[in-house]
């Protein structure tokens, strides 16, 4: 009998080196629903970490959808979009989107990391450069990893340093940035940002995934917030795993961008369609976006940012300028930041500790995300805890460093 292969060292030696650390990631198994409480190990706790800023995701009406779709069509699309997996929910979807956004196409992709992928990798190539703002997430540096590209990353939201990426270039290419920051939750200059891709004859295209569903009119996000349409932000990307409360992503476009993806966007063709139940459940989702019931959840999200960051005001913490949903408090080492994130769990608040590299070196932080769902009594036990954990580790540092 052949023996039992044993784990490479050097996979051994990269958990190691995370351990030490303080680096080491793990899932959590939660036993009820996200947000608002959540259940984990049989202790329940106000969940501070979702991205479900509307609190969509338990909806009835969401749920219903789901339930509804999956008897019509089933659960599983059985194919890509370029097969069979294209299925009467996937197109209401799409034309219900750009209607939405005022694009001439959307077209549904299986998850946000692979929108980004297929839309930079079919569009960039070692002769078409990416620049990128340093912050942007994982999937938009990946995709220009994926096309081989040049990538040059501009300091955060600064638009002098894209000019000067730009003019230095020696070919246009395409400007990417997130919409709202993921980790820090603040908002790119981007009409500033079009108004060069224009000026240099670049593309354009944001990520908005944090934004769509929670800012702007009718909740078109960063586009709507900053004047922008069809024709000055050519490239528009959303995800569903947030403020809609389901699963999945878009791109929202022209035509001829539309026809071009469809060729050579790889992550669209060579996957299977997102199940046609969550097609379903995410139309539901728009539609209680743009109702009476949908901006009454974004106003009861800016009602908890804003109580939120007041009370923030007196604690001894670094606050982002952030006027989202995203509210970080950034800690600097990742053992705190996870001393802190365990402290407030005995105080019945969840928030996990992000640590590098999903944020830089020395701003591990707790990335705390408020949300519709929340109520005011659940702010208020958030805000509570935050000012005895925070107190007191300063009080510790006090001690230990009296100067
Ligand atoms: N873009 C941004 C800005 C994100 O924050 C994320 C995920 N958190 C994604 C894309 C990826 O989306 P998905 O989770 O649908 O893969």
């Amino acid at each position: 009998m052949k023996p039992a292969s044993k784990t490479p060292d050097w996979v051994l030696a990269a958990l190691e080196e995370r351990h030490q650390q303080n680096l080491m990631r793990r899932t959590i198994t939660l036993e009820s629903p996200q947000v608002p409480h959540a259940q984990i190990a049989s202790q329940d706790y106000t969940a501070f970490c979702s991205n479900d800023y509307l609190g969509l995701a338990n909806h009835p009406s969401l749920i219903k959808a789901m339930n509804d779709t999956a008897e019509t069509y089933g659960v599983g699309g059985g194919s890509s979009h370029l097969v069979c997996g294209h299925l009467a929910p996937h197109q209401a979807l799409e034309e219900a989107l750009a209607d939405w956004l005022g694009y001439e196409r959307v077209m549904l992709f299986s998850t946000g990391y692979m929108a980004n992928l297929g839309v930079i990798s079919a569009l960039a190539d070692k002769n078409r450069p990416v620049v990128q703002d340093k912050l942007n997430h994982a999937s938009l540096i990946d995709g220009a990893l994926l096309a081989q590209a040049p990538l040059r990353r501009y300091l955060h939201g600064d638009v002098a340093s894209v000019q000067k990426l730009l003019t230095k270039s020696s070919a246009a290419g395409l400007l990417v940035t997130d919409g709202v920051f993921s980790m820090d939750g603040d908002i790119a200059p981007l009409a500033e940002l079009s108004q060069l891709a224009n000026q240099y004859d670049w593309m354009f295209m944001v990520d908005d995934a944090h934004g769509l569903g929670c800012l702007g009119e009718n909740g078109r996000g960063c586009l709507s917030l900053e004047g922008l349409d069809s024709a000055s932000l050519p490239i528009l990307v959303g995800t569903f795993g947030k403020a809609f409360g389901t699963a999945g992503a878009f791109v929202a476009t022209s035509h001829d961008y539309a026809d071009y993806l469809t060729q050579f966007a790889r992550p669209y063709v060579y996957t299977t369609a997102m199940s046609p139940a969550v097609a379903g459940a995410t139309l539901a989702s728009l539609q209680l976006i743009q109702s009476v019931e949908g901006q009454e959840r974004r106003e009861k999200l800016a009602r908890h940012i804003s109580y939120f960051r007041q009370r923030m005001q007196s604690l001894p913490v670094e606050l982002i300028p952030s006027n989202t949903a995203i509210q970080p408090v950034v800690i600097g080492d990742s053992k705190t930041a996870i001393a802190i994130s365990e402290q407030l769990k005995t105080l019945g608040i969840w928030c996990t500790a992000i640590r590098p590299p999903t944020v830089p070196v020395g701003s591990a932080r707790l990335r705390i995300t408020l949300s519709a769902a929340h109520s005011d009594e659940d702010l208020m036990l958030l805000c509570d805890s935050l000012e005895k954990v925070l107190t007191a580790k300063l009080l510790s540092a006090k001690r230990l460093n009296p100067m």
